[in-house]
């Protein structure tokens, strides 16, 4: 049974992706608004280029539902820079997601996880949040570009998400120049950290600047060998509930 949904729900983000791949970010969003309306949650770091994809959907609907990962370890700057970039474009459906208390008191008491289990460390902190925030939503919209290298070198506009829901990559084709060209045109506030030469930046114990030459997630998990908190790794299989018609 579950592979019968699996096809099913393949062939929607095949379907999607196919009419999306060469579309801008921002028809992209549109798009995945229409079909998605409330359903529909945009995932956010307010980091270093989040502005560019925050400041587009807040043109097509500021009430848009922000997902914000408040790991318990971010640096400050980001917090402030949560605050002042969704009053600034008006973003009014920025919802704040925390660690479980229990998952934090029972592995994590002393924040010091991070030093001996990373993945344990981002599953507490970012995986189960985001994973309880998103059963309510059909579609969702991550940052995540090409030019990020790694596993991001093959990402597509639009794929499978966990849980059965479609997820929509707008910024996917998009260049690292495309990217600060519309920071530049739109007037957008970067990231503190940025001119620090913070080019990719998560939490404080596991973010540094990137070297001369180096590439822009070079800073995450430094001399480690871990890419991505596992927030993007699908870990069940697909629900029939969420999946639609076509586009
Ligand atoms: Fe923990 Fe580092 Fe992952 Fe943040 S990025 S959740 S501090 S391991």
């Amino acid at each position: 049974m579950a592979y019968d949904n699996a096809d099913v729900s393949q062939s929607v983000a095949d379907r999607l992706n196919d009419a999306l791949r060469d579309a801008s970010p921002l028809e992209v969003l549109r798009r995945a608004h229409e079909r998605f309306g409330a359903k529909l949650a945009l995932v956010s770091s307010f980091g270093a280029e989040s502005a560019v994809l925050l400041h587009m959907a807040a043109q097509i609907d500021p009430k848009i539902v922000v997902l914000f990962l408040d790991t318990g370890m971010l640096f400050g700057q980001t917090l402030d820079y949560r605050r002042s970039l969704a009053n600034r474009l008006g973003l009014t459906g920025v919802r704040d997601l925390r660690p479980r208390f229990t998952d934090l008191s029972l592995q994590d008491p002393q924040s010091i996880l991070h030093q001996t289990d990373i993945d344990g460390c981002c599953n507490i902190r970012k995986v189960i949040p985001l994973d309880a925030a998103l059963s309510e939503f059909s579609g969702w919209i991550t940052g995540r570009k090409r030019f990020q290298g790694g596993d991001r070198l093959r990402l597509r506009v639009v794929e499978e998400g966990t849980d059965g829901q479609i997820k929509f990559n707008p910024l996917a084709n998009w260049s690292k120049d495309q990217i600060d060209a519309y920071m530049v045109e739109h007037d957008l506030p970067p990231h503190p950290l940025v001119p620090q030469g913070f080019l990719s930046i998560g939490c404080w114990p596991c973010t540094k600047p990137v070297e001369d030459g180096g590439d822009v997630r070079s800073g995450r998990w430094h001399g480690q060998d871990k890419t991505e908190c596992g927030i993007h790794v699908a870990r069940s299989p697909l629900a029939p509930d969420n999946v639609g018609g076509g586009i």
